[in-house]
Protein backbone atom coordinates (compact mmCIF):
# COMPACT_ATOMS: atom_id res chain seq x y z
CA UNK A 1 0.00 0.00 0.00
CA UNK A 2 1.16 3.37 -0.66
CA UNK A 3 3.13 4.80 2.36
CA UNK A 4 1.09 8.18 2.16
CA UNK A 5 -1.87 6.50 3.33
CA UNK A 6 -0.52 5.88 7.14
CA UNK A 7 -3.39 6.83 9.30
CA UNK A 8 -5.00 3.55 11.22
CA UNK A 9 -8.60 3.90 10.19
CA UNK A 10 -6.88 3.51 6.37
CA UNK A 11 -4.70 0.81 7.02
CA UNK A 12 -7.23 -1.16 9.17
CA UNK A 13 -9.38 -1.36 6.07
CA UNK A 14 -6.89 -1.86 3.43
CA UNK A 15 -3.13 -2.91 4.85
CA UNK A 16 -2.16 -6.54 2.95
CA UNK A 17 -5.51 -6.94 1.52
CA UNK A 18 -5.03 -5.78 -2.51
CA UNK A 19 -8.06 -6.47 -4.61
CA UNK A 20 -7.75 -9.95 -6.10
CA UNK A 21 -5.86 -9.46 -8.99
CA UNK A 22 -7.67 -11.82 -10.93
CA UNK A 23 -11.33 -11.09 -10.56
CA UNK A 24 -10.72 -7.67 -9.18
CA UNK A 25 -12.86 -9.31 -5.77
CA UNK A 26 -12.55 -6.14 -2.91
CA UNK A 27 -12.54 -8.78 -0.92
CA UNK A 28 -9.84 -10.42 -1.54
CA UNK A 29 -11.12 -14.90 -1.27
CA UNK A 30 -10.45 -17.30 1.23
CA UNK A 31 -7.19 -18.99 0.30
CA UNK A 32 -8.09 -22.52 1.75
CA UNK A 33 -5.94 -24.37 -0.25
CA UNK A 34 -3.49 -26.62 2.16
CA UNK A 35 -0.94 -27.01 -0.88
CA UNK A 36 0.47 -25.39 -4.11
CA UNK A 37 1.42 -26.28 -7.31
CA UNK A 38 5.47 -25.64 -7.95
CA UNK A 39 6.72 -25.32 -11.60
CA UNK A 40 9.42 -27.05 -11.27
CA UNK A 41 10.52 -29.13 -7.40
CA UNK A 42 11.60 -26.52 -5.17
CA UNK A 43 10.30 -22.93 -7.40
CA UNK A 44 6.85 -21.88 -6.57
CA UNK A 45 4.72 -18.63 -6.11
CA UNK A 46 5.94 -17.99 -2.69
CA UNK A 47 3.62 -20.74 -0.92
CA UNK A 48 4.38 -24.04 -1.05
CA UNK A 49 1.90 -25.16 2.18
CA UNK A 50 -0.09 -24.05 4.40
CA UNK A 51 1.61 -24.19 7.98
CA UNK A 52 4.61 -22.58 6.64
CA UNK A 53 2.64 -19.80 4.79
CA UNK A 54 -0.81 -19.13 3.69
CA UNK A 55 -2.29 -16.29 1.24
CA UNK A 56 -4.96 -15.23 3.64
CA UNK A 57 -3.06 -16.15 6.62
CA UNK A 58 -0.06 -13.58 5.04
CA UNK A 59 -2.58 -10.41 4.56
CA UNK A 60 -3.78 -10.86 8.39
CA UNK A 61 0.10 -11.05 9.54
CA UNK A 62 0.54 -7.69 6.78
CA UNK A 63 -2.75 -5.98 8.10
CA UNK A 64 -1.87 -6.38 11.55
CA UNK A 65 2.46 -5.33 11.31
CA UNK A 66 0.80 -1.94 9.53
CA UNK A 67 -1.63 -1.37 12.30
CA UNK A 68 1.47 -1.85 15.17
CA UNK A 69 3.73 -0.33 13.26
CA UNK A 70 6.03 -3.44 12.77
CA UNK A 71 7.78 -4.67 9.95
CA UNK A 72 6.60 -8.69 10.37
CA UNK A 73 4.15 -10.23 12.06
CA UNK A 74 2.62 -14.23 12.57
CA UNK A 75 -0.67 -15.17 13.19
CA UNK A 76 -1.08 -18.11 15.80
CA UNK A 77 -3.82 -20.51 16.93
CA UNK A 78 -4.71 -18.57 19.90
CA UNK A 79 -2.90 -15.43 21.60
CA UNK A 80 -1.77 -18.53 24.52
CA UNK A 81 -0.02 -19.77 21.57
CA UNK A 82 1.51 -16.16 20.08
CA UNK A 83 2.70 -15.74 23.82
CA UNK A 84 3.95 -19.16 23.91
CA UNK A 85 6.15 -18.37 20.51
CA UNK A 86 8.32 -15.95 22.15
CA UNK A 87 8.79 -17.48 25.35
CA UNK A 88 10.16 -20.82 23.00
CA UNK A 89 12.57 -18.51 21.84
CA UNK A 90 14.71 -18.16 25.25
CA UNK A 91 17.33 -20.61 26.03
CA UNK A 92 16.71 -23.12 28.89
CA UNK A 93 18.75 -21.12 31.92
CA UNK A 94 16.72 -17.66 30.86
CA UNK A 95 15.23 -15.74 33.27
CA UNK A 96 12.09 -13.58 32.98
CA UNK A 97 10.53 -10.77 34.65
CA UNK A 98 6.95 -10.13 34.20
CA UNK A 99 4.07 -8.35 35.03
CA UNK A 100 2.30 -9.47 38.62
CA UNK A 101 -1.20 -8.84 37.09
CA UNK A 102 -1.42 -10.46 33.98
CA UNK A 103 -3.93 -12.87 32.12
CA UNK A 104 -3.96 -15.87 34.45
CA UNK A 105 -2.98 -18.58 30.90
CA UNK A 106 0.08 -16.36 30.70
CA UNK A 107 1.15 -17.08 34.38
CA UNK A 108 -0.23 -20.56 33.61
CA UNK A 109 2.94 -20.86 30.82
CA UNK A 110 5.19 -19.46 32.51
CA UNK A 111 5.02 -21.13 35.82
CA UNK A 112 3.55 -24.65 35.05
CA UNK A 113 4.75 -24.73 30.98
CA UNK A 114 8.12 -23.04 30.49
CA UNK A 115 9.28 -23.30 34.36
CA UNK A 116 9.79 -26.91 33.59
CA UNK A 117 11.97 -26.53 30.63
CA UNK A 118 14.38 -24.16 32.85
CA UNK A 119 12.79 -20.71 32.34
CA UNK A 120 12.36 -18.74 36.06
CA UNK A 121 9.96 -16.20 36.34
CA UNK A 122 9.53 -13.53 38.93
CA UNK A 123 6.72 -11.96 39.02
CA UNK A 124 6.60 -7.62 39.94
CA UNK A 125 4.66 -4.75 40.46
CA UNK A 126 6.19 -3.26 36.96
CA UNK A 127 4.27 0.14 37.72
CA UNK A 128 7.13 0.52 40.28
CA UNK A 129 10.25 0.79 38.32
CA UNK A 130 12.05 0.38 41.39
CA UNK A 131 10.80 -3.51 41.96
CA UNK A 132 11.84 -4.07 38.13
CA UNK A 133 15.39 -3.17 38.84
CA UNK A 134 15.42 -5.19 41.89
CA UNK A 135 14.20 -8.58 39.96
CA UNK A 136 16.51 -8.21 37.06
CA UNK A 137 19.34 -10.71 37.41
CA UNK A 138 22.54 -11.63 34.77
CA UNK A 139 20.15 -13.87 32.64
CA UNK A 140 17.43 -12.20 32.20
CA UNK A 141 16.09 -12.00 29.10
CA UNK A 142 12.44 -11.34 28.92
CA UNK A 143 10.48 -8.65 30.44
CA UNK A 144 7.08 -9.27 29.88
CA UNK A 145 3.63 -7.17 30.75
CA UNK A 146 0.47 -6.01 29.63
CA UNK A 147 -0.89 -2.70 29.75
CA UNK A 148 -3.85 -1.50 31.22
CA UNK A 149 -3.33 -4.58 32.87
CA UNK A 150 -5.77 -7.66 33.45
CA UNK A 151 -7.90 -7.16 35.85
CA UNK A 152 -7.40 -4.45 37.95
CA UNK A 153 -6.29 -1.85 35.08
CA UNK A 154 -2.94 -1.07 36.24
CA UNK A 155 -1.43 1.19 33.21
CA UNK A 156 2.52 0.21 32.83
CA UNK A 157 5.33 2.60 31.22
CA UNK A 158 6.68 1.40 28.77
CA UNK A 159 8.59 3.51 27.22
CA UNK A 160 10.50 3.59 30.94
CA UNK A 161 10.44 0.01 31.28
CA UNK A 162 11.46 -0.59 27.61
CA UNK A 163 14.33 1.51 28.59
CA UNK A 164 15.28 -0.32 31.75
CA UNK A 165 15.14 -3.71 29.51
CA UNK A 166 17.28 -2.34 26.96
CA UNK A 167 20.09 -1.09 29.04
CA UNK A 168 19.66 -4.79 30.70
CA UNK A 169 19.91 -6.53 27.04
CA UNK A 170 16.67 -7.97 27.65
CA UNK A 171 13.59 -7.75 25.37
CA UNK A 172 10.40 -5.98 26.28
CA UNK A 173 7.29 -8.11 25.06
CA UNK A 174 4.04 -5.73 25.34
CA UNK A 175 0.71 -7.70 25.37
CA UNK A 176 -1.54 -5.04 23.89
CA UNK A 177 -4.68 -6.83 23.75
CA UNK A 178 -6.45 -4.77 25.77
CA UNK A 179 -5.39 -1.31 24.78
CA UNK A 180 -5.17 -2.61 20.60
CA UNK A 181 -2.94 -0.66 18.09
CA UNK A 182 -5.77 1.95 17.92
CA UNK A 183 -4.89 3.14 21.33
CA UNK A 184 -0.85 2.59 22.14
CA UNK A 185 1.60 1.14 19.47
CA UNK A 186 4.43 -0.45 21.88
CA UNK A 187 6.58 -0.54 19.59
CA UNK A 188 7.00 3.14 18.89
CA UNK A 189 7.86 3.11 22.59
CA UNK A 190 10.36 1.10 22.87
CA UNK A 191 9.02 -2.37 22.99
CA UNK A 192 10.33 -5.08 21.21
CA UNK A 193 7.54 -7.50 20.89
CA UNK A 194 3.49 -7.07 20.89
CA UNK A 195 1.27 -9.91 21.24
CA UNK A 196 -2.38 -10.02 20.99
CA UNK A 197 -5.07 -12.53 21.45
CA UNK A 198 -7.09 -11.64 18.49
CA UNK A 199 -9.71 -13.63 19.97
CA UNK A 200 -10.67 -9.99 21.67
CA UNK A 201 -10.54 -6.77 20.40
CA UNK A 202 -8.49 -7.21 17.01
CA UNK A 203 -11.41 -9.95 15.93
CA UNK A 204 -14.26 -8.17 17.49
CA UNK A 205 -17.23 -10.23 17.52
CA UNK A 206 -16.40 -13.07 19.57
CA UNK A 207 -16.08 -15.93 16.79
CA UNK A 208 -12.44 -16.49 16.47
CA UNK A 209 -9.58 -17.68 18.57
CA UNK A 210 -6.56 -16.73 17.27
CA UNK A 211 -3.06 -14.73 18.14
CA UNK A 212 -0.43 -12.68 16.60
CA UNK A 213 3.23 -11.40 17.51
CA UNK A 214 4.54 -8.20 15.58
CA UNK A 215 8.10 -7.52 15.85
CA UNK A 216 10.57 -5.25 13.60
CA UNK A 217 13.67 -6.83 14.68
CA UNK A 218 14.14 -9.24 11.64
CA UNK A 219 16.34 -11.85 13.28
CA UNK A 220 13.70 -12.04 16.37
CA UNK A 221 11.00 -12.46 13.22
CA UNK A 222 13.13 -15.31 11.69
CA UNK A 223 13.67 -17.32 14.83
CA UNK A 224 9.56 -16.51 15.73
CA UNK A 225 8.79 -17.92 12.37
CA UNK A 226 10.71 -21.00 12.03
CA UNK A 227 9.12 -21.88 15.40
CA UNK A 228 4.91 -21.16 14.07
CA UNK A 229 6.53 -23.43 10.85
CA UNK A 230 7.78 -26.47 13.34
CA UNK A 231 5.19 -26.29 16.03
CA UNK A 232 2.60 -25.63 13.85
CA UNK A 233 0.45 -24.22 16.02
CA UNK A 234 -1.09 -21.64 12.74
CA UNK A 235 -4.62 -20.36 12.32
CA UNK A 236 -6.82 -21.65 9.90
CA UNK A 237 -7.26 -19.19 7.02
CA UNK A 238 -11.38 -18.95 8.09
CA UNK A 239 -10.26 -17.68 10.79
CA UNK A 240 -7.92 -15.56 9.57
CA UNK A 241 -10.31 -14.02 7.51
CA UNK A 242 -12.65 -13.55 10.40
CA UNK A 243 -10.02 -11.05 12.04
CA UNK A 244 -9.13 -9.59 8.73
CA UNK A 245 -12.78 -8.33 8.17
CA UNK A 246 -13.56 -7.46 12.37
CA UNK A 247 -10.05 -5.51 11.92
CA UNK A 248 -11.97 -2.98 9.45
CA UNK A 249 -13.99 -2.01 12.17
CA UNK A 250 -11.63 -1.92 14.85
CA UNK A 251 -10.93 2.43 15.05
CA UNK A 252 -14.58 2.85 15.11
CA UNK A 253 -15.81 0.12 17.58
CA UNK A 254 -12.67 0.82 19.92
CA UNK A 255 -13.79 4.92 20.25
CA UNK A 256 -17.20 3.76 21.15
CA UNK A 257 -16.47 0.91 23.30
CA UNK A 258 -14.25 3.92 25.67
CA UNK A 259 -17.19 6.27 24.69
CA UNK A 260 -19.29 3.93 26.61
CA UNK A 261 -16.62 2.90 29.48
CA UNK A 262 -15.99 6.45 30.56
CA UNK A 263 -19.31 7.22 30.68
CA UNK A 264 -20.67 3.98 32.95
CA UNK A 265 -17.61 4.19 34.53
CA UNK A 266 -18.59 7.39 36.06
CA UNK A 267 -21.95 6.18 36.45
CA UNK A 268 -20.60 3.09 38.63
CA UNK A 269 -18.64 5.47 40.78
CA UNK A 270 -21.87 7.34 42.33
CA UNK A 271 -23.97 3.64 42.97
CA UNK A 272 -24.75 2.65 46.59
CA UNK A 273 -23.07 -0.71 47.06
CA UNK A 274 -19.83 0.05 44.69
CA UNK A 275 -17.01 0.41 46.97
CA UNK A 276 -14.71 1.51 43.97
CA UNK A 277 -14.28 1.68 40.32
CA UNK A 278 -11.14 0.92 38.33
CA UNK A 279 -10.81 2.78 35.35
CA UNK A 280 -7.77 4.66 33.94
CA UNK A 281 -9.96 7.34 32.56
CA UNK A 282 -11.03 8.42 35.83
CA UNK A 283 -8.98 11.34 37.88
CA UNK A 284 -8.73 8.85 40.67
CA UNK A 285 -6.76 6.17 38.88
CA UNK A 286 -3.19 5.96 40.42
CA UNK A 287 -1.53 6.30 36.95
CA UNK A 288 -4.57 8.54 35.18
CA UNK A 289 -2.00 10.65 33.76
CA UNK A 290 0.40 8.34 31.99
CA UNK A 291 -3.10 6.64 30.53
CA UNK A 292 -3.97 9.81 29.23
CA UNK A 293 -0.22 10.01 27.69
CA UNK A 294 0.18 7.02 26.51
CA UNK A 295 -3.00 6.02 25.39
CA UNK A 296 -5.44 7.65 22.56
CA UNK A 297 -8.40 6.86 25.15
CA UNK A 298 -8.66 4.49 28.31
CA UNK A 299 -10.11 1.52 26.63
CA UNK A 300 -13.64 -0.66 27.00
CA UNK A 301 -12.49 -2.67 29.86
CA UNK A 302 -13.34 -1.40 33.58
CA UNK A 303 -13.66 -3.56 37.35
CA UNK A 304 -15.34 -2.67 40.01
CA UNK A 305 -15.61 -3.87 43.63
CA UNK A 306 -18.48 -4.40 45.64
CA UNK A 307 -18.73 -3.72 49.22
CA UNK A 308 -20.74 -6.87 49.60
CA UNK A 309 -18.21 -9.46 48.26
CA UNK A 310 -19.04 -12.25 46.82
CA UNK A 311 -22.32 -12.64 48.00
CA UNK A 312 -23.00 -9.58 45.87
CA UNK A 313 -21.24 -10.48 42.84
CA UNK A 314 -22.86 -13.57 42.48
CA UNK A 315 -26.02 -11.76 42.56
CA UNK A 316 -25.00 -8.88 40.33
CA UNK A 317 -23.68 -11.23 37.76
CA UNK A 318 -27.10 -13.73 38.59
CA UNK A 319 -30.11 -10.92 37.86
CA UNK A 320 -28.13 -9.14 34.61
CA UNK A 321 -29.96 -9.64 31.42
CA UNK A 322 -28.23 -7.76 28.63
CA UNK A 323 -24.60 -8.45 30.41
CA UNK A 324 -23.47 -11.75 29.93
CA UNK A 325 -21.90 -13.27 32.64
CA UNK A 326 -18.90 -14.99 30.58
CA UNK A 327 -15.19 -14.64 30.27
CA UNK A 328 -13.16 -13.28 27.36
CA UNK A 329 -13.63 -9.75 26.32
CA UNK A 330 -13.20 -6.94 23.70
CA UNK A 331 -16.26 -8.18 21.25
CA UNK A 332 -19.10 -6.37 20.33
CA UNK A 333 -21.51 -7.20 23.26
CA UNK A 334 -20.89 -6.40 26.86
CA UNK A 335 -19.73 -9.11 29.20
CA UNK A 336 -18.78 -9.70 32.88
CA UNK A 337 -16.74 -11.41 35.30
CA UNK A 338 -15.83 -12.51 38.83
CA UNK A 339 -11.88 -13.57 38.48
CA UNK A 340 -11.33 -14.78 41.74
CA UNK A 341 -13.63 -17.23 40.67
CA UNK A 342 -13.42 -17.00 36.56
CA UNK A 343 -10.21 -15.65 34.76
CA UNK A 344 -8.01 -15.59 37.53
CA UNK A 345 -9.08 -18.55 39.79
CA UNK A 346 -5.95 -20.73 38.81
CA UNK A 347 -3.90 -17.69 40.70
CA UNK A 348 -2.48 -19.38 43.71
CA UNK A 349 -5.09 -17.87 46.61
CA UNK A 350 -2.24 -15.70 48.29
CA UNK A 351 -1.34 -13.95 45.09
CA UNK A 352 -4.51 -13.23 44.25
CA UNK A 353 -4.79 -11.50 47.55
CA UNK A 354 -1.87 -9.57 47.11
CA UNK A 355 -2.92 -8.48 43.68
CA UNK A 356 -6.24 -7.30 45.38
CA UNK A 357 -7.94 -9.44 43.12
CA UNK A 358 -10.65 -9.89 45.83
CA UNK A 359 -14.20 -11.70 46.14
CA UNK A 360 -15.80 -8.09 45.30
CA UNK A 361 -14.18 -7.87 41.93
CA UNK A 362 -16.25 -7.63 38.96
CA UNK A 363 -14.36 -7.02 35.32
CA UNK A 364 -16.63 -5.85 32.62
CA UNK A 365 -15.97 -5.43 28.86
CA UNK A 366 -17.89 -2.63 28.05
CA UNK A 367 -19.68 -3.64 24.53
CA UNK A 368 -21.65 -1.34 22.22
CA UNK A 369 -25.05 -1.42 22.82
CA UNK A 370 -26.42 1.77 24.15
CA UNK A 371 -24.98 3.10 27.52
CA UNK A 372 -28.80 3.70 28.70
CA UNK A 373 -29.51 -0.08 28.15
CA UNK A 374 -26.33 -0.91 30.12
CA UNK A 375 -27.00 1.29 32.59
CA UNK A 376 -30.67 0.31 33.19
CA UNK A 377 -29.17 -3.87 33.30
CA UNK A 378 -26.41 -2.73 35.91
CA UNK A 379 -28.94 -0.67 38.02
CA UNK A 380 -31.33 -3.71 38.58
CA UNK A 381 -28.64 -6.10 39.34
CA UNK A 382 -26.79 -3.39 41.88
CA UNK A 383 -30.04 -3.61 43.57
CA UNK A 384 -30.49 -7.61 43.22
CA UNK A 385 -26.93 -7.16 45.15
CA UNK A 386 -28.04 -5.15 47.87
CA UNK A 387 -31.03 -7.10 49.09
CA UNK A 388 -30.67 -7.68 52.47
N1 LIG B 1 -3.73 -12.01 26.64
C1 LIG B 1 -4.78 -11.48 27.26
C2 LIG B 1 -4.67 -10.08 27.82
C3 LIG B 1 -5.97 -12.19 27.40
O1 LIG B 1 -7.02 -11.64 28.04
C4 LIG B 1 -6.04 -13.51 26.87
C5 LIG B 1 -7.27 -14.32 26.98
O2 LIG B 1 -8.20 -13.98 27.68
C6 LIG B 1 -4.92 -14.04 26.24
C7 LIG B 1 -3.79 -13.26 26.12
C8 LIG B 1 -4.94 -15.42 25.67
O3 LIG B 1 -5.61 -15.44 24.45
P1 LIG B 1 -6.37 -16.70 23.83
O4 LIG B 1 -7.55 -16.98 24.70
O5 LIG B 1 -6.72 -16.25 22.45
O6 LIG B 1 -5.40 -17.85 23.83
Amino acid sequence: MNPRFAQIETLALHAGQPHDPQTGAVIPPISLSTTFAQEAPGRHKGFDYSRSDNPTRRMLEQCVAALEGGTHALAFASGCAAAASVMQTLEPGSHVVACDDVYGGTFRLLEHVFRNYGIETTWVDLTSLGSLHDALRPETRLVWTETPTNPLLRVVDIAAVSAVARAHGALLCVDNTFATPVLQRPLALGADVVVHSTTKYLNGHSDSVGGVVVTHDAQLHQRLRFLQKSLGAVPSPFDCFLVLRGLKTLPVRIERHCGNATRLARWLSAQPGVDKVIYPGLADHPQHTLAAEQMKAPGGMLSFVLGGGRTAADRLLGALELLACAESLGGVESLIEHPASMTHAGLPPALRARLGIDEGLVRVSVGLEAESDLREDLRAGLDRAREP
